[in-house]
């Protein structure tokens, strides 16, 4: 049992909000409770906090802030959560979702004005499943640097961070009340503390195989791209304590993992024209859908790979991203001066390749529809030099969880809140229902960050 009963607890001491896991959830919710006025004590497994958050762009979806007002971007919650629900075919709860999208411009305009994240508006491309342009990222588009800023604000504000503290153990009495947790030190040693709230911030279980293997068995292929810590214990504490779970099949997965290399090809190169070719040298998909989904799509195709090809223009576009600059240094973007040469580096059919291309060229000038449904009109023809990566499907992390009130309170089968417990980020139900398909780009951070903000200030007050 990793739930134990309250009676058997002696703590060490105790504080009024802990919070497990120092990713961008944890660290919004410890800087929000301090904000609100209460002692909190954030419980971080790792020596340094990184967490998925600081793997990943960091961009956060926000409907209605200043910044996008002052690029002249109309949006809206309503807009926000219609886009959220339609991806999600409508297979998640829409109340979360619109409060979650009402909720969004206030967290980020939270994080660039009082938690010092140096946010800017993401306007050289529109992610597929946004309406208009919504995403806020930092200077170089990194998680690294989100984390840097929270961790500073957080030192700022006086929310206490304990590190190579894994939490083993809650404590809870009979009707749900947690009254505090076990950790665990690098040395087998444990401490008990206890707290009047808690809120887990500990991801879900992408970095559990086992887990992998029994709730998505369809990425037996797939590389695992995110953090190893998410090893799914908020399900293991939730399932024990009788929360409800929903979505456990749901993640964010990747279609553009550079292969051999581990660092993602973001999806612009795609959105802005790029496509992607199997070892047969052939389109196998609508790659415009969602990289999520396509993570599928490239692990179906022979030896689970592909080839996104691109050219001069979308290379250039791609610098944005301190990803891609990382995988131009590592030696995974190749190019080429014409579609043979770029075939021969890849191991492709030289005439097939071409034949894509010249395919994908007469679809671009709208003299044909592409049998996979995808429109290429409206953009420039790809033209030499050409550039390619070799690619594999990849799961980054789980989007099932906690089912969670619009407050991150945690909720039993029954649909009543627990008294004293809180969930976000990906321990929490995502918004994207309960499949690959419903991830648009944002809906990692937007729970992590929003429910955070919203836990923490919810668990600083609470009587
Ligand atoms: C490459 C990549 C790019 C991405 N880009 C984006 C993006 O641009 N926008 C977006 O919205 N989403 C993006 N995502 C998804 C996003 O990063 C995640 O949804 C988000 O970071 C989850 O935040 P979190 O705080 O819930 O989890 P995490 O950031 O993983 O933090 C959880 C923390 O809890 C700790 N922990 C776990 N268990 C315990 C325990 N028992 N005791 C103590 N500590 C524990 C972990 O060590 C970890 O530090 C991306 C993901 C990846 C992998």
């Amino acid at each position: 049992m990793s739930v134990l009963p309250a009676r058997e607890a002696r703590f060490d001491w105790s504080v009024p909000v802990a919070v497990v896991g120092a990713g961008g959830c944890g660290l919004c919710a410890g800087l929000a409770a301090r904000q609100a006025g209460a002692e909190v004590l954030i419980l971080e497994r790792d020596a340094a906090p990184i967490g998925t958050t600081g793997m990943s762009t960091g961009l956060i979806p926000g409907a209605g802030t200043r910044m996008q007002r002052d690029k002249g971007i109309e949006d809206s919650p309503e807009l926000f959560a219609e886009d959220l629900l339609a991806k999600a075919k409508h297979q998640t709860d829409a109340d979360v979702v619109l409060a979650l999208a009402r909720e969004s411009a206030r967290t980020v305009e939270w994080l660039a004005g009082e938690c010092g994240v140096a946010l800017s508006l993401v306007d050289s491309f529109l992610y597929s499943g946004h309406s208009v342009k919504r995403m806020h990222g930092s200077p170089n588009r990194t998680g690294a640097e989100l984390m840097g800023s929270l961790l500073d604000a957080c030192t700022d504000a006086g929310a206490d961070l304990l590190t190579d503290a894994r939490v083993s153990h809650l404590f809870a009495d009979a009707d749900g009340r947690i009254s505090g947790l076990r950790c665990v030190r690098p040395d087998g040693s444990t401490e008990d503390l206890g707290c009047e709230a808690l809120i887990l911030a500990c991801c879900g279980f992408a970095g559990n195989q086992d887990m992998v293997a029994e709730y998505i068995p369809e990425l037996r292929h797939a590389e695992f791209f995110g953090h190893p810590g998410n090893q799914g214990e908020a399900i293991r504490w939730g399932r024990e304590l009788g929360a409800a779970i929903a979505d456990i099949g749901s993640y964010q997965g990747h279609g553009g993992l550079a292969k051999g290399y581990g660092v993602p090809i973001l999806w612009p190169v795609i959105l802005e024209g790029g496509i992607q070719v199997n070892l047969e040298g052939r389109r196998f998909s609508d790659e415009s859908i969602g990289y999520s989904e396509q993570a599928m799509e490239v692990l179906a195709q022979p030896e689970h790979v592909a080839v996104t090809v691109y050219d001069q223009r979308l290379h250039e576009l791609m610098h944005e991203f301190n990803d891609y600059r990382e995988a131009i240094t590592a030696g995974a973007v190749r190019e080429a001066s014409t579609p043979g040469e770029l075939a021969e580096l890849f191991g492709l059919p030289a005439g097939a390749l071409e034949e894509t291309l010249a395919e994908t060229a007469a679809l671009t000038r709208g003299e044909a529809s592409d049998p996979f449904g995808r429109d290429f009109t409206g953009r420039p023809e790809l033209a030499a030099p050409w550039y390619g990566v070799r690619v594999t499907g990849a799961l980054f992390h789980t989007q099932g969880g906690l089912r969670v009130d619009a407050r991150a309170r945690v909720l039993r089968e029954d649909g009543s809140a627990f008294p004293n417990l809180f969930a976000g980020g990906g321990a929490a139900r995502g918004v994207s229902g309960p499949s690959r398909w419903g991830y648009i780009a944002g809906n990692g951070l937007l729970t992590a960050t929003t429910y955070g903000r919203l836990a923490g200030e919810t668990a600083a007050t609470l009587p």
